[in-house]
């Protein structure tokens, strides 16, 4: 055994954990959870937990179906909301095949082996992503419109107001599970919401998002009311994207810095850049992974429909912050497309490869768009070579099965699956006629 196996061993000792929880995440970005006794952890360590891979979304066909789940113990944390002794933990896990391969379906693996190419050409891969968020009435039907816990607007100060305590409430136990969180507001919409996590490497940012989302919802199970991620919930206001800022270090120095450059961003900064923009199509599938997902992509609310980059354009797909003067080791790219519902192993690991091309291949970058995107006519956004992001799933899909650079980066296996997963959401989206359908034809046809 390690010293961080023992050290989690004898962490469950003195706080009296009877149990704990392995966490893994499915292909579409569910968390996955089997709770062991203290005894068993021994053998989790050296040999995993056994589990049917069959039933897990995208993981194994039924005749490989036996899967080991491996505890990593650096992830190892008291769960706050199950209250003290006796205690319950959880670890995010390896999932491994029984001859203790890594699994090809397991997506913290297709972000491993990804961060793991950048790590060959010298290379940490840290994002900080803004999570934006809804919270609603409880109560509401399938199907229903649910309604908005406030009326309140960005940035808002609400007096009293649940949204903050629900916050306030939430960061506590962010914190106490060793995750910092920078900043926190009230978003455009009402009800909505945005947390934003401090830079960490991106494998414990993936790891901390999917923390997060069951932080939110235990709060809101709490304060009875209901949270949501779902990326456009109300079709008057803007959705939840989750932007993610992203830079790469080369050991101590941000790779994205050159003093004197314009928004002091380095070649290595442009390229990468030029690398979301080349092959942002073909990922945004994996980063916007629903059908609603293109609700949001479309029409403004802050959120971008076009494959463009600016230095302060909210309109943008990718935006080059503000830098502050003396804080060269900030340099950042922030990519808007992505929303709050993604696998974020998956997500990140479509986006470092596409940036990662960009610098293999020495892209060139293009002109940056100080225009509003939106504002701008369709002959004139071809006059100026801006190209749409895809604008419904299907199209996504359709660009996502022609991508050499995803299906490396997936696997095969997790590209089959995911490809055929969304085909059939699409194809069951489309069997669909809707209330807008029944509205506007039935009167008149
Ligand atoms: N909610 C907007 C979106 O869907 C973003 C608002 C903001 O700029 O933070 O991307
Ligand atoms: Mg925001
Ligand atoms: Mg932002």
């Amino acid at each position: 055994m390690d010293r961080q196996q023992e050290f989690v061993l004898r962490t469950i000792e003195e706080r009296d954990i009877r149990f704990v929880r392995l966490w893994f995440t499915d292909v579409l970005g569910a968390l996955k959870s089997v709770a062991v006794a203290p005894a068993e952890l021994e053998g989790a360590f050296a040999e995993g937990i056994g589990f049917d891979g069959s039933v897990i979304e995208g993981f194994a066909r039924v005749y490989e179906a036996d899967m080991l789940a491996k505890p990593d113990p650096s992830t190892f944390q008291v769960l706050p909301w199950r209250g003290e002794s006796p205690g319950t933990a959880r670890m995010f896990c390896d999932i491994t095949l029984p001859d203790g391969a890594p699994s090809m379906a397991d997506p913290r693996h297709v972000l491993q082996r990804t961060l793991a190419k950048a790590a060959d050409q010298g290379f940490t891969f840290y994002t900080h992503p803004e999570i934006e968020f809804f919270l609603f009435e409880r109560g509401f039907k399938p199907g229903e419109q649910p309604t908005p816990i406030d009326q309140a607007g960005y940035f808002d100060h609400v007096p009293h107001g649940s949204a903050q305590d629900f916050r306030r409430a939430a960061i506590t136990m962010l914190e106490s599970m060793g995750i910092s969180v920078e900043f926190s507001h009230h978003e455009g919409a009402p009800g909505q919401n945005e947390i934003d996590l401090r830079y960490a490497d991106a494998l414990s940012t993936a790891d901390n998002i999917m923390t997060f989302r069951t932080v939110i919802k235990e709060v809101a199970l709490e304060q009875e009311i209901y949270a949501s991620f779902m990326p456009k919930p109300l079709a008057d206001h803007p959705g939840s994207g989750m932007h993610t800022h992203m830079s790469l270090f080369d050991g101590d120095s941000n790779a994205f810095y050159e003093a004197g450059a314009p928004y002091q961003l380095s070649k290595t900064g442009r390229q990468f850049i030029a690398g979301l923009l080349h092959h942002g199509a073909e990922i945004t599938a994996v980063t916007n992974q629903w059908v609603n997902s293109y609700k949001r992509l479309w029409g403004g609310g802050e959120a971008p429909a076009h494959l463009t980059w600016g230095h302060n354009n909210r309109s943008a797909m990718v935006r080059v912050p503000m830098y502050k003067p003396n804080k060269g080791q900030s340099s950042r790219v922030e990519v808007r497309s992505i929303d709050s519902a993604c696998n974020p192993y998956l997500a990140f690991a479509v986006l470092l490869a596409a940036g990662l091309k960009g610098i293999e291949e020495g892209y060139e970058l293009a002109p940056e768009t100080e225009d509003d995107v939106w504002g701008l006519t369709d002959s004139e956004r071809k006059a100026m070579g801006i190209k749409p992001l895809p604008a419904s799933l299907s199209e996504a899909i359709e660009v996502m099965e022609e991508s050499e650079l995803v299906a490396e980066t997936l696997g095969e296996h997790t590209f089959d699956f995911f490809l055929r997963n969304k085909r059939a959401e699409w194809a069951d989206y489309r069997g669909q006629v809707t209330a807008f359908e029944l509205e506007r034809y039935l009167p008149r046809l």
